[in-house]
Order: structure tokens, then C-alpha cells, then sequence
């Protein structure tokens, strides 16, 4: 009787806690636009639609348009981008490493084009932003303010005048690497060459603090994340990557690195990539990749080479008895509190990745979810000003503390 009780007292009051949760993270969103630090949506048009925006309706729902083999729902569209109340997204313009030499420059390009073209397409939803202030005033006009961000320094082809075209053509922030190291920068997926920058990394980094593009640490290794560190006089972000100390994934942050991002000043954009965030589903993942290896990698090794048939039904086989660990968005909550606790309360934010990853975190599913994991980390007790600096505050003082050092590096030299 007395549980009963309880529970009827109970329920209403967890209902209405939730509304609260629900109402606090509107309130603070009015204020504060939430920033994403990572989507990937560009190169989805590009390879799903050609790069035609007519062919893809972004005014509706995505994510049931159909979906080839291997390839994601959409996770983005403008119906769930207002239901996720976000007020600024980076839109990368990402080209895979395969691409090199004019063509990245080229292909960069038509990436970047094609953000400016999704922006003018929808003027009531979207605006292109090029600062800090560009994304508060964009907010303050209830629309959302798409930023361009380069994802590895091989499309800048080794040249600090097309980095500097890339900044007046409208980009900021560029990540140093991709998954392999430029000619200047080691890529925290590749074999160290030269342990940290060049005297060439060094310059393109300053040549970035003088513009006022923001450097991207995501994907470096940490002796380029700290030789980047020592050398930018700007904030520095990740604008996409987890915390090593909860997964001990190549791409994630390890605690030194987050100790001297207070210093700094800079931001890491916690990713939402289930391998990133889960070391469980990291480990699967590498040993099913080992398992396949195993089944058929020819010429030389593999139980099944030639067998088609055979290698895939013994993959299933493999499958059925090792389910994919699931991944939580409270996972992704621990990430967000442990960059807290090491780095600071000033240096956490929001680097989703969607449209990048392969799929999401329960509860995480979509551009729609950013209130579920604010409410999540209201539930552990952080209050409105936290969440603020969480969504958006601390990018935004990261931008505008760029744009200040850029403002004093522009009057001392000149090209
Ligand atoms: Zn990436």
C-alpha cells in the first residue's frame, strides 16, 4: 500500500521534474545558441544526390528517404535541427585523403559551394555566418547560422595562399589532419613521421592565428595536438572527439592534452561516434574487423579466400554469437562530465559528427536530440549557466577570443 502510495506521489512529480528539464533547456537555448562542432551532411548530398539540393527536400523529415546497403538514415534535416533547437551548425566540408593535390583544392571548393548553396536555398531557416557575432545575431533572429569547416589539412595542398583563399571564401576552422598525415602533421590514425608539426605546420598554425581560422585539433596525434598547443596564440578546438580516459580510441583526447586546453582557452566538441564513446563497441568493432580478416583476406591468408559464400555465412555466424554492444547517450553524458572534471567546466561542447558515423547512440539518434542529453546532464545537476557554456557559450568565447588575436597579428604583419 505504502509502495503504491508512493508511487502515486512518485510519478507526477518525475513528470513534472522532466518538464522542468524540458522547460530550463528551452529557456537556455533562447539565450545561448547551441553549437554543434561537426556534421557531415554536405558530403552525404554530395554522394547520395550528386550535390543537387533540388533532388533532396531538407524542408522534410530524411530520415526515412531510402537508403542503399551499408549506408545510414539521414540524421539531419531543417524539421529536426528546429526541434533540436540548434542555433549554429559547422558544416564540414570534408574529401576523403584518397583525394590529394589541385583536386582536394577543387573538390574542397565545390564542398563549400555547396554549404553556401543549402544556406541561400532556405533563407528562413538558415544564414551563412562567418564570426562569433555573425552566429549570436543569426540566433537572436530565430535562424540557424551555418559555419564552414575544413576536415584535414591535405585540402589546403601544401599552400598558405589557398588557405588563406579557403579563410576569405569563408571557412573556420580547419582540422590540421584526416586520417593520414599531411607532408606538416601527424594524424592520430597513421604511423608517426614527425612526431608533432613541421617548421611548415608551425607557419600554416600561425598563419591560421593571424587569419582568424580556428585550428582543429580532432583527428591529430596528441605530439601534433601539443605541438599545435605550444604553438597558437588563439584558442584552439576539437571539434569533434571524445575523452581517451573513457575509451582509449586513437581519435579521442588523452588527459594531458585536456589539462593544458585550460591554458589554452580551447574547446573539445565531445563526438557522438559510438566507437568513440563506448570502449566496448570500440573493441567489437576492432575484433569483428579481425574476424573478417580472418575469413577471407586474400591473396594470401584467410580460412575462406574464394568462398564468397562461405566467409559471409561464418561472419553471420560470428555476428550471432557476439551482438553489437549498444551505446547510450548517458555514455555520451560520462564523456561531457569527464572533460569537465579534467578540463574545466570552460572547455566542453557539442561535435555530434552526424552524418559522418555509421549510426548513433541510443537516444541520440538525430539533430533532434541535443535537449535529451542537456536534460541528461541536468538530472546529474548542472545548472543553466553550465549548460550554457556546454551548448554554445564556450565556442562562441573561443571564436571571439581568434578573432581578437587575429585582429592584433593582422595590424603587426601584412602580406
Ligand atoms: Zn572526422
Amino acid at each position: 500500500m505504502l509502495r503504491i502510495l508512493c508511487l502515486m506521489l512518485c510519478l507526477p512529480l518525475c513528470a513534472a521534474a522532466a518538464d522542468d528539464y524540458r522547460h530550463r533547456v528551452e529557456q537556455v537555448l533562447v539565450h545561448t545558441p547551441l553549437i554543434d562542432g561537426h556534421n557531415d551532411l554536405p558530403w552525404e548530398i554530395r554522394e547520395r544526390f550528386k550535390s543537387d539540393l533540388a533532388a533532396i527536400d531538407l524542408a522534410a523529415d530524411t530520415h526515412h528517404l531510402p537508403v542503399e546497403a551499408g549506408q545510414a538514415a539521414l540524421m539531419t534535416d531543417i524539421p529536426r535541427l528546429r526541434a533540436g533547437h540548434v542555433g549554429a551548425q559547422f558544416w564540414s566540408v570534408w574529401i576523403p585523403v584518397e583525394t590529394q593535390g589541385f583536386q582536394a583544392v577543387q573538390v574542397t571548393l565545390e564542398q563549400m559551394d555547396l554549404v553556401k548553396r543549402m544556406s541561400a536555398r532556405y533563407p528562413a531557416d538558415f544564414a551563412m555566418a562567418y564570426s562569433a557575432a555573425d552566429i549570436r545575431r543569426i540566433h537572436d533572429g530565430r535562424k540557424i547560422a551555418s559555419l564552414i569547416g575544413i576536415e584535414g589539412g591535405h585540402q589546403i595542398n601544401g599552400s598558405l595562399a589557398v588557405l588563406r583563399q579557403m579563410y576569405d571564401a569563408g571557412a573556420r576552422y580547419m582540422t590540421l589532419t584526416h586520417t593520414t598525415n599531411t607532408p606538416w602533421a601527424d594524424s592520430a590514425t597513421d604511423t608517426p613521421v614527425h612526431h608533432g608539426l613541421t617548421p611548415f605546420g608551425v607557419e600554416v598554425v600561425q598563419e591560421m592565428n593571424r587569419l582568424g581560422m580556428l585550428v582543429d585539433l580532432s583527428h591529430v596525434s596528441p605530439e601534433t595536438m601539443q605541438a599545435a598547443l605550444a604553438a597558437s596564440q588563439a584558442p584552439v578546438i576539437f571539434s569533434h572527439s571524445s575523452a581517451r580516459a573513457l575509451d582509449d580510441h586513437p581519435r579521442n583526447v588523452p588527459d594531458d592534452i585536456l589539462r593544458a586546453l585550460a591554458a589554452n582557452g580551447g574547446v573539445v566538441m565531445v563526438n557522438f561516434a559510438p566507437a568513440y564513446v563506448s570502449a566496448a563497441r570500440n573493441h567489437w568493432q576492432a575484433d569483428r574487423a579481425a574476424e573478417q580478416t580472418r575469413f577471407n583476406s586474400p591473396p594470401f591468408a584467410g580460412l575462406y579466400i574464394g568462398q564468397p559464400d562461405r566467409a559471409k555465412a561464418a561472419l553471420a555466424q560470428w555476428d550471432a554469437q557476439h551482438p553489437q554492444p549498444v551505446t547510450l547517450l548517458a555514455q555520451v553524458a560520462d564523456h561531457i562530465e569527464h572533460i569537465r572534471q579534467v578540463a574545466g567546466i570552460d572547455h566542453v561542447g557539442l561535435g555530434s559528427d552526424f552524418d559522418g558515423i555509421p549510426d548513433a547512440p541510443v537516444g541520440l539518434e538525430g539533430v533532434d536530440r541535443y535537449p535529451a542529453l542537456l536534460e541528461e546532464l541536468m538530472r546529474r545537476g548542472w545548472n543553466d549557466a553550465d549548460i550554457a557554456k556546454l551548448a554554445g557559450e564556450n565556442l562562441l568565447r573561443a571564436m571571439a577570443t581568434a578573432e581578437q588575436v587575429s585582429l592584433k597579428l593582422r595590424v603587426r604583419t601584412s602580406h
